[in-house]
């Protein structure tokens, strides 16, 4: 897709969100400090996620999972308890004010080995997760120079500039930003539609071959997936439509559009936009819902 779009676009960089935190940020700097977390600094945005991670989201106390979630300390700061992440863990609210500034062996007296061996535990699956990122990355810088970031800077730079939480816009917020002047109004939605199958037949509920797959997939110049603009001078059908094309081997094909789909279309009305390449590309304003290709 990078090679797609450097041969039209003057590409210079490309800014990769390489894992949800930065595991550096939690371990070679100083503990983190309370302020950090509760006045949404960079490195509190990188605790919270690392911490999202390490406890699935879920309070780690009662197991509610889906609800908001505040960062606690397992030995609290009144008795001592520090700022390092293996002190922290993640409780409902309801957790967390039960528990106040009580330890968890006294809060907690059944769960509280397993809460504490889970805090100290590091995250096991980070090294797998990052092995892919890796490789993503390796095959991106030998294309074009690369900057990483993480999820945890890329909420903290959206959180900073005010802007509401979708894929376009967070994506403009990964990697080092200081401040977002200008947002989108166009998106291009690239979608993997594959190409086609080479099945001969399909079979029914038992099993056995039901009917059988034509040899082609091109009839009268087309195949399914190819981008046409069809105009149609008569008919239940008159107008155009430009969309995504399901081809019949009668010759009546059906269209995709934004707007649905144009059925029984004769190919003679059809013209070619562009050959399919195993993804389907539409366009919408930011912030509208997403349609498939
Ligand atoms: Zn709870």
């Amino acid at each position: 897709m990078v090679d797609r779009l450097t041969r039209w676009a003057p590409v210079k960089a490309v800014h990769v969100e390489r894992a949800a935190f930065d595991t550096h940020a939690l371990s070679a700097g100083k503990p983190l400090e309370g302020a950090d977390y509760q006045r949404g600094t960079l490195h509190g945005y990188e605790v919270r996620e690392y911490l999202l991670a390490k406890f699935d989201r879920v309070c780690v106390y009662c197991g509610a999972a889906g609800v908001p979630l505040n960062i606690d300390h397992v030995h609290p700061k009144s008795r001592g308890g520090t700022d390092r992440v293996s002190n922290l863990v993640l409780a409902c609210i309801g957790c967390n004010r039960a528990k106040g500034d009580r330890p968890v062996a006294e809060f907690a007296p059944k769960r509280a080995a397993a809460v504490l061996k889970r805090a100290k535990a590091p995250l096991r699956d980070a090294a797998a997760v990052q092995s892919v990122r890796w490789a993503l990355w390796r095959a991106l810088e030998a294309r074009l120079p690369v900057h990483v970031g993480s999820g945890g800077r890329t909420k903290y730079n959206r959180t900073r500039n005010h802007l509401p939480k979708t894929h376009t816009l967070d994506a403009l917020c990964v990697g080092k930003v200081d401040t977002v002047t200008a947002t989108v109004t166009g998106v291009l939605v690239a979608a993997c539609t594959g190409r086609g199958t080479h099945a001969r037949t399909r079979p029914d509920k038992h099993g056995f071959p039901r009917l059988l797959m034509p040899r082609t997939k091109r009839f009268f110049a087309f195949a399914t997936g190819d981008l046409v603009t069809a105009t149609v001078p008569s008919g239940k059908n008159t107008g155009t439509h430009t969309g995504r094309v399901a081809v019949r081997s009668n010759g009546k094909f059906n269209i995709t559009t934004a707007r649905g789909t144009v059925q029984g279309i004769h190919h003679r009305h059809l013209r070619l936009l562009q050959r399919s390449d195993g993804y389907g590309y539409t366009t919408r304003k930011e912030g509208a819902a997403s349609s498939p290709a």
